[in-house]
């Protein structure tokens, strides 16, 4: 967090009343505990299902076991009574009832009692000892009825799960048949079970949570650099500072080269606003001085000399002329940079380039203007400007051409384009020169473009007025042989 020019790590909450991941807290601790709070979500429901899953089918095993040896019993039990002339009467005297043996590996620890049916144990397993498993009146009531019934019991602090079926013999309930097995066996695997989920889900979070922080970490490094670099430039005011970042493509990297790409787009903004703001302070103080120097001169004795006189206002016209039209132009350019638009109308460019062409000759001096090709075109945009950009080049044709030099406008229509040329035979510009002459306050010769009256905006201007009407416009020039303006602007379809 950024406080009055001091960098201040937060140590965020973890928890907040409203939201648990609230957004105060760092993005890493976030994105960890998010991160956990899935995996936890998913570990709890899986070792939910195999906890359930598992205890189901011991405890549905323990019922089968139970079942088989009841009906066990009641098979072998059911043949010996069938043998007696009265089944009631032999039990109720307490005939003796002898159990099958068990098959001791397929059903082990399973208890069997068989019991009257007011809950009276007539004989037992060996392996309840002298212990009866005490039957509810109400599972006896139940069984009497011929249903089948399964209970839990404690007996000596073990859980038994019993299973009471009726004895039937010629379709009489003479007894139950009470089976039961320790569910000791079973409770202690889902326990051992159920604290190996618990202790493994907790270590596998933990673990989680720790990885999940470092790689978050490291992920997230990056982006702490950033906002530290970006702390500094505001704090140091340098622009010249960059990112040191990997060159990835991930995120990460591309948001490091996108901040990079800003930050050299800024400095660069800001190196022409200074050069700008430079230029445009030396541009006016040469026209000022020369004023002032002009009006000392006046001061000094000039006004009384008619000839010197002439001379020093001559000189002070052309000063402020000179930067009446400096201002104008930083004045069109200020509004180009501000985005103000241009008229939008159908404009006779062959008329226009006509007039262009007669008041450029006007002012040519000992230089031969011609007109080259010429077709009939419109195209879309502003007259005032079109006419300004056609002068300035033909201005300049003329300015850097010397006596007995020719300049020629031509314009053809070539499909949907029309390219306008202005071409010199003047003193050319040298290679190395040409791509920078549409930046602002650029001259080849500085003291010829100021003899001449030129202000180093003519073609910054030049090239706006180009761009805001979706045309181009292009150089060509050799040095001592000439120059070719070209301009090609879309022709309008109306
Ligand atoms: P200026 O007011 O100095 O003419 P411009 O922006 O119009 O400013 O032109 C920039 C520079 O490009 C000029 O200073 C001059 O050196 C060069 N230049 C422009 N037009 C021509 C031309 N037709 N022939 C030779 N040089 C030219």
């Amino acid at each position: 967090m950024v406080d009055s020019g001091q960098w201040v790590e937060t140590n965020c909450p973890l928890f907040t009343v409203h939201c648990p991941l609230s957004t105060e807290m760092s993005i890493r601790l976030r994105l960890s505990l998010w991160y956990v709070l899935v995996l936890a979500g998913i570990l709890i429901t899986f070792a939910g299902l195999l906890y359930a899953v598992l205890s189901f089918s011991l405890f549905s095993e323990v019922d089968r076991r139970l079942q088989i040896r009841a009906a066990d019993v009641e098979n072998s039990l059911a043949t010996a009574l069938e043998l007696q002339t009265d089944p009631r009467i032999f039990i109720s005297r307490g005939g003796r009832l002898t159990l099958p043996t068990a098959d001791t590996f397929a059903t082990p620890g399973v208890f069997v009692q068989i019991a009257t049916l007011e809950g009276v144990a007539l004989t037992r397993s060996e392996n309840l000892g002298a212990q009866t498993l005490v039957v509810s009146p109400a599972a006896l009531t139940q069984v009497t009825r011929g249903e089948t019934v399964y209970a839990n019991l404690t007996k000596d602090r073990v859980p038994l799960r019993v299973y009471i079926a009726p004895l039937t013999v010629r379709g009489q309930v003479l007894a139950a048949i009470v089976v039961a097995e320790s569910l000791q066996g079973a409770n202690d695997t889902l326990r051992r079970l159920a604290f190996l989920l618990i202790a493994g889900i907790a270590a596998g979070l933990l673990f989680a949570f720790g990885i999940g922080a470092v790689l978050a970490y490291h992920a997230l490094a990056p982006i702490d650099r950033i906002t530290q670099t970006a702390h500094t430039i505001a704090r140091a005011n340098d622009l010249t500072r960059r990112i040191e970042a990997k060159a990835t493509r991930d995120e990460v990297g591309r948001l490091a080269a996108t901040f990079n790409a800003m930050l050299g787009r800024i400095e660069e903004l800001f190196r022409a606003q200074q050069r700008f703001v430079a230029d445009v302070s030396h541009e006016l103080r040469s026209p000022l001085t020369a004023i002032r120097g002009n009006l000392d001169l006046l001061r000094r004795g000039a006004l009384d000399d008619p000839e010197a006189r002439q001379e020093t206002l001559a000189a002070i016209e052309a000063e402020s002329a000179r930067m009446q039209r400096l201002v104008q132009d930083l004045l069109l350019l200020a509004q180009a940079d501000a985005g103000v638009p241009i008229e939008k109308r159908v404009v006779e460019l062959d008329t226009l380039l006509l007039d262009v062409f007669r008041q450029a000759r006007l002012n040519a001096g000992n230089v031969k203007v011609s007109l080259g090709s010429e077709d009939q075109v419109q195209v879309i945009g502003d007259a005032d400007r079109l006419k300004q950009l056609f002068l300035n080049l033909m201005d300049n044709a003329i300015k850097y051409t010397p006596s007995g030099g020719a300049v020629t406008l031509s314009f053809a229509r070539e499909n949907d384009w029309v390219r306008v040329a202005v071409a010199d035979t003047g003193v050319g510009i040298p290679a190395q020169d040409l791509p920078k002459i549409f930046d602002r306050f650029y001259r080849v010769d500085k003291a010829r473009s100021r003899e001449k009256g030129g202000t180093g905006l003519g073609l910054a201007i030049c090239k706006w007025i180009v761009d805001a009407h979706n045309g181009r416009i292009e150089a060509q020039s050799e040095v001592g042989k000439g120059s070719v303006f070209t301009v090609w602007l879309p022709v309008s379809r109306q």
